[in-house]
């Protein structure tokens, strides 16, 4: 069996579950395993009805008044309570903030290793080979758990499409009765969400970013109106942040925030790698670049060798010509 941590909040599931739905339905068909999410803490009987319109075979609700909002040593608990009564062969969660905190946690409490970051998989004879990218997505290991399942994986946003998702089933609902044998040692006070800014890039479908190629502030308006012609989010690279042409939350790369958006067109952006590690899980790279030779168009799907102040232009203007047909 395949277990699948679900990640949500305010009665909603987050895009990460979507996108482990897709890396669990993946696994399942290469080794013929079923799936079954797991919905722990407040809101989970809700979005436990989200959840069984995929096509997965079972889904764990585990909810009770003690167990309010998000809590490590909560989800635990439960979670390895879960996992010894199902023994299942893969559990994945997501390489979130929220994943990040109990999954180690959680392959410790199972005396299991974890595989952290993956971003794909292989199937060699019988064996899981799960790839996660290392020394800033500088390279890809290939790593096989050593010893009897389950296994424990965390994927990283973006690296499975959630437009993937296969519907259709008819999961089956059980409740997993909630127990605490210890005191959770952690009380969570407050949640204070990070300022963003106008939009939230991380959930970004399509984004415009701009770079050093721009020349100046005043020029960023062409990005911004490429934008607002594809109803699009405007992001940037490093340097048009730090000579505050724009704040910091447009920032996208390893200093900045992570996108993975069905669209990415950078324009002016050269791809160095701590920007290409913050957008290159991008569905679809559209690069803009005079030169030839930058290497954005190694991770580009589609590439525009021009000088922007050409292209930009043109395509915004294309855009609300098409609008208006
Ligand atoms: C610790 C560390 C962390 C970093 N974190 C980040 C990060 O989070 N995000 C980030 O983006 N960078 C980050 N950087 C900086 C990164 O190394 C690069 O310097 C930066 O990404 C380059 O930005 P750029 O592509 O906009 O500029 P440049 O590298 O200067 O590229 C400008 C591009 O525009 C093109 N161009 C110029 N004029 C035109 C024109 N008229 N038409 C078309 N194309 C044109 C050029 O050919 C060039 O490719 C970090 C660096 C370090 C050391």
């Amino acid at each position: 069996m395949i277990l699948v941590i679900a990640e949500h909040k305010d009665n909603k599931l987050k895009s990460i579950t979507s996108e482990l739905l897709v890396f669990a339905q993946r696994v399942s068909r290469d080794f013929g395993q079923p799936i079954t999410a797991v919905a722990v803490g407040a809101g989970a009987s809700v979005v436990a009805e989200e959840l069984r319109k995929s096509k997965i075979d079972r889904v764990i609700v585990a909810e009770s008044s003690e167990l309010g909002e998000y809590n490590p040593d909560a989800y635990v608990q439960i979670l390895s309570a879960i996992i010894e009564k199902e023994s299942p062969f893969l559990v994945l969660i997501g390489h979130t903030t929220q994943g990040m905190d109990f999954a180690p946690r959680l392959a410790v409490a199972c005396r299991k290793p974890l595989i952290a970051g993956c971003v794909e998989y292989e199937k060699q004879g019988d064996r899981l080979i799960l790839t996660r990218q290392i020394f800033n997505a500088k390279m890809n290991m290939k790593t096989a758990p050593k010893g009897e399942p389950p296994f424990f994986a965390t994927a990283t946003p973006g690296a499975f499409p959630a437009d993937e998702l296969e519907a259709g089933g008819s999961a089956e609902l059980v409740t997993f009765p909630v127990s605490f044998a210890a005191k959770p040692r952690r009380t969570v006070l407050e949640r204070v969400e990070a300022p963003k800014g106008k939009t939230d890039l991380s959930s970004a479908p399509i984004i415009v970013s701009g770079g050093r190629g721009l020349k100046e502030k005043a020029n960023f308006n062409l990005i911004f109106e490429l934008a607002e012609a594809l109803g699009a989010s405007v992001g940037a690279s490093r340097p048009v942040v730090d000579a505050e042409w724009l704040p910091r939350e447009y920032q996208i790369g390893s200093s900045g925030q992570t996108v993975s958006p069905r669209l990415y067109i950078a324009v002016g952006i050269s791809g160095a790698i701590q920007h290409l590690v913050g957008m290159q899980t991008a569905r679809c790279i559209v690069a803009i670049n005079k030169d030839a030779d930058a290497p954005i168009f190694k991770v580009a799907h589609y590439g525009i060798v021009d000088d922007l102040f050409k292209v930009v232009p043109a395509l915004t203007r294309i855009c609300k010509d098409l609008k208006q047909a």
